[in-house]
């Protein structure tokens, strides 16, 4: 089976009661739409997206435990109760700004996974890394170092996000893209029997005018989306695109 396709948008910090209109303006199209499409709002709007009924909605964090003494932090387990069907995790915001290594990404893809929610399992070099000609070595290490044993394409799914292209406007070539999904879906393939099937997403600066062009790269499923989700006027090119 080839992978699934799958638009995924992923609000940040941002965004309240108000912005979830937005949504609304998305449900002739999203409806209609042969790919996936997925709104990680805030946790606190997740309940609400839920309600709505139009995307798939997903977190973007969990903690490694089904619950207990750990203040702030909310469990894959209560995601799933809320409704969300996927969590992002190891996103490079959270890896700099909340000091997450492979470990503990792992941790959270196994806490998600016995949740029964899908895995959004983000990796990706700095611009540091690139310049190095690191790229490939480091990519091949966080895949290997944060994806779980029991990872299937059911549960999982890959984001290779160049942690230089977030927010900043700058992507990299198809050529450096389609170099990294080839390795990710070499690697996936040899670990995992049903690793041709893993969606792999890319993300960074993705937009309406750039997503066919990413999109039509090989081993490319998909977009996990950051700026650019936020209205239904940007983030519905890109659904465009991907259908
Ligand atoms: C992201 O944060 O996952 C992202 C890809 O952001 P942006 O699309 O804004 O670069």
């Amino acid at each position: 089976m080839a992978p699934r396709k799958l638009a995924a948008g992923n609000w940040k910090m941002n965004g309240d009661l108000a912005t979830l209109a937005q949504i609304n303006a998305m449900a002739g199209a999203v409806r209609g739409a042969s790919c996936d499409v997925l709104i990680c709002p805030p946790a606190l709007l997740v309940p609400a997206l839920v309600a709505k009924g139009v995307v798939r909605v997903g977190g973007q964090d969990c903690h490694a435990e089904a619950s207990g003494a750990h203040t702030g932090d909310i469990s894959a387990a209560m995601l799933r109760d809320a409704g969300a069907t996927h969590v992002i995790l190891g996103h490079s915001e959270r890896r700099a700004d909340h000091h997450e290594t492979d470990d503990v990404v792992r941790a959270k893809a196994r806490a998600a996974h016995q949740a029964g929610l899908v895995a959004i399992i983000c990796l990706g070099e700095t611009g540091d890394q690139r310049d190095a000609g690191q790229t490939l070595e480091v990519i091949a290490a966080q895949l290997a170092g944060s994806v779980p044993e029991g990872a299937t394409a059911a549960n999982t799914v890959i984001a290779y996000e160049p942690v230089w292209a977030i927010g900043t406007g700058r992507t990299p070539t198809t050529g450096q893209i389609a170099e990294v999904h080839a390795r990710l879906r070499a690697d996936l393939s040899a670990r995992l029997p049903d690793g041709a099937e893993v969606s792999l997403l890319y993300g960074g600066s993705v937009k309406g005018a750039n997503a066919a062009e990413i999109f039509a790269i090989p081993h490319v499923d998909g977009a996990l989306v950051g700026g650019a989700s936020l209205t239904a006027g940007d983030f519905l090119p890109i659904v465009t695109a991907l259908d």
